[in-house]
This record gives C-alpha cells, sequence and structure tokens, in this order.
C-alpha cells in the first residue's frame, strides 16, 4: 500500500548518508571514548569532531555544547539545575511548550514562583507582558521555545533573547523543531541554554544535545563517570553522536533549498484545502511560522470526526490535535491555550524535503473524496 509521511514533526526518516555514517561508526568507534589506549583515542577523536561540527553550526564554543539522550532530558535538566544551582526564583514560560518543558516547570511550582504568560489564538506571547514582568527584580530563568510543534508559531527569539540578557535574566530555549531548519547564531543570540534532538532533523532516535552558556555553571542531572565534562555521566552514545552532527550538518548546509521545496508543499495543500472547504483553518501564527508544520483546522461535523481515520486507511501519516482519554476527546494542552474550538477537527500535517508536491496532490484528493 502507498504510504505518505506527512508527521515529520513528530519524527523524521533517517537519511541515506546518516545510516551510512552511523554504520561505519558502527565498526570503527567500538572503543570505549575514556579509554586511554588507541581504540578509545579514536572514538574520543570521533566525539569531539561531532561536537566541533554542532559547535560551528551554532557559533558557539566547543566547550559549551553537552550530547546526551533527548531533548527531554536536556530540558529537564537545564530547568531543574537552574533552580538548584543557579538560585532561579521565578520561571515565565507560555502554556503552549511541550510536556518536558511545561511538566519539568509545574513540577518546581512549589518551591518556587511560576508565571505562564498569556497567549493570544494564533500562540503567540505579548513581549510587553513579558517584559513589564522582567521589570521584577527576582533571579528569573524565562524558557520559551523557538517554534511550536503543534502549531508551528515563531516565538520571537532575537528579541526575546535580548530582553532576558538587558533585565539580568537567563533565557532557556526548547529549539527541537526549528534546529538545522532555522538559523541560529548563538554569538549574536544571547541565550543561555537551548535544546535539540537529532530525530528530528533525520539523525538517530535516543540522542540529543544541550547548549549550555559558559557563564551558566551548573550541576549535572545525575553522577558518574566523568564523560561530557562531567556534565553527563554515562558512556556517550558514539553511534548516535555520530548521526546527529552528520544529520545536522546536512540540514545546514541544505537549509535554504529544502525551506524553499517545503514552503511550496506547505501553501500547495493550504490552497488546496481552500478549495475543497473555505470554511478550513489553519492553527497559529501564518506570518511567523515555521515552514515544517501546518495545523488544519477542519470544521465541525460526522465527517470531521473520521478525518484521521480516512487519513490513516488510505496511507496518509499525519498527526491528531487531540488525544482520547478514559473514551473523551479533548484538544490538545496547545490547542486549549490558543482557544481553537472543541467541535472542530485539528490534524497536523509536517513536511520533509523529502515529500513531494505529487504527495500532497494525492493528499488533497483523499481528501477531496471524503468531504
Ligand atoms: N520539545 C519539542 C518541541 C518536541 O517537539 C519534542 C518531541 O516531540 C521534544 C521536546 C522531545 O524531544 P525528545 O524526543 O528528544 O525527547
Amino acid at each position: 500500500m502507498r504510504r505518505i509521511y506527512l508527521d515529520n514533526a513528530a519524527t523524521t526518516p533517517l537519511l541515506e548518508e546518516v545510516i551510512e555514517c552511523m554504520s561505519s561508526s558502527m565498526k570503527e568507534h567500538f572503543g570505549n571514548p575514556s579509554s586511554i589506549h588507541h581504540y578509545g583515542r579514536i572514538s574520543k577523536a570521533a566525539i569531539e569532531a561531532a561536537r566541533k561540527t554542532v559547535a560551528n553550526i551554532l557559533n558557539c564554543s566547543i566547550g559549551e555544547i553537552f550530547f546526551l539522550s533527548s531533548a527531554t532530558e536536556a530540558n529537564n535538566m537545564v530547568i531543574q539545575q537552574s533552580v538548584k544551582t543557579l538560585g532561579v526564583k521565578r520561571i515565565i514560560s507560555s502554556p503552549t511548550e511541550h510536556p518536558c518543558v511545561f511538566k519539568t516547570i509545574e513540577s518546581l511550582s512549589n518551591q518556587i514562583e511560576v508565571i505562564w504568560l498569556d497567549v493570544d489564538t494564533k500562540g503567540r506571547i505579548n513581549n510587553s507582558q513579558l517584559k513589564s514582568l522582567l521589570l521584577k527584580n527576582k533571579k528569573t530563568l524565562v524558557s520559551l521555545m523557538h517554534s511550536n510543534n503543534e502549531i508551528g508559531t515563531l516565538h520571537p527569539f532575537q528579541e526575546i533573547a535580548k530582553l532576558c540578557k538587558d533585565h539580568g535574566a537567563l533565557f532557556h530555549s526548547d529549539t527541537v523543531q526549528s534546529i538545522g531548519k532555522i538559523p541560529i547564531n548563538l554569538s549574536e543570540t544571547p541565550v543561555s541554554f537551548l535544546s535539540a534532538s537529532a530525530h528530528k532533523f533525520h539523525g538517530p532516535k535516543g540522542v540529543g544535545f544541550v547548549y549550555i552558556n559558559g557563564e551558566n555553571n551548573i550541576n549535572p542531572s545525575f553522577y558518574g563517570g566523568a564523560q561530557e565534562r562531567n556534565m553527563r555521566a554515562g558512556t556517550e552514545n558514539i553511534i548516535g553522536i555520530m548521526g546527529l552532527a552528520k544529520a545536522l550538518e546536512l540540514a545546514d548546509n541544505q537549509k535554504d533549498k529544502r525551506k524553499k521545496n517545503i514552503t511550496e508543499l506547505r501553501d500547495h495543500l493550504k490552497k488546496g484545502l481552500l478549495n475543497i472547504d473555505p470554511d478550513i483553518r489553519f492553527n497559529g501564527d501564518q506570518e511567523n511560522y515555521l515552514h515544517t508544520v501546518l495545523s488544519v483546522s477542519f470544521p465541525a461535523g460526522p465527517k470531521a470526526d473520521m478525518i484521521m481515520f480516512n487519513l490513516d486507511i488510505n496511507g496518509i501519516c499525519a498527526s491528531a490535535g487531540s488525544a482520547c482519554s478514559s473514551g473523551v476527546e479533548h484538544d490538545s494542552p496547545v490547542l486549549g491555550a490558543i482557544k481553537h474550538p472543541t467541535e472542530r477537527k485539528t490534524i497536523r500535517f509536517s513536511f520533509s524535503h523529502l515529500n513531494t508536491i505529487e504527495e500532497i496532490d494525492y493528499t488533497l484528493s483523499k481528501i477531496k473524496a471524503f468531504n
């Protein structure tokens, strides 16, 4: 059966070049990077080369990049340690954050002040609200993602970073969806912490990295060996790290070309959907958005209820904007925060450069057939 993969915000397929790089690494890098003999040194050198690749792309220093298991781990670590190690007394964030940020902050709300910013119906924060909160003199961490994973809205990354710097606040950003797609230059943008995950840019699962600005000395989340300069104990996932660096390098080199192709796909899907039904709407900011995400809100009705099912039986893989718990369907917290009308049905289509216009036409033809 024909399958069309339009769920690239959930995860992306591994690229052939990445598979090749990881396959050679499986053979070459069996040595433990902490061993001082030949095989250990080869593995260690490969990890350091990967770190250099990442640091060069982000324009930061090599010593500020730490590999770990996932963005979930990175986000938990920096948020928790900002409180434990750096004495943060207040966290300002948004209700549209990914659960690994949202829930970590919630878990600290009995120790510190937590403020959830208002967001409008497009998922945008209000810079003036943030600015006025930052005037209060309290050790603060602002945690705001670069791009939203469900609706694609971009937060004003540079402005937020500058506001935080001007007011002496730390700035953490979950850049999982945008890294390798939108340029980030850390020598120009004052960010304290940033997280990323390889499987969102055609790398392997189970590996990510955290950028920790050299001025912020946080403690690790757990203790053990001296790996990652004592920041992340545990023998390194060297094959994963090799795949991460290769995938990020390819993404960075090809980002303009990929963006152009993907934007065409996104525009084509949008236009085609409006031709099918002018009452279809698009969630999130349609001016400042991540090109890989299109969140579509279908008008209420029995057909809308079946849309996810119909896509699936036609081999089209996308993502639902609601979850079913105890037999009751709920909009996701992000859709709740932007006050998406619950009777409408949201489907998130998310693209990669591997998708084609022909696949979008096929998807549109199926949506048209069951509309
Ligand atoms: N943050 C965002 C915005 C995400 O989309 C995801 C993955 O869905 C994560 C964090 C978690 O990443 P990982 O799978 O590396 O834990």
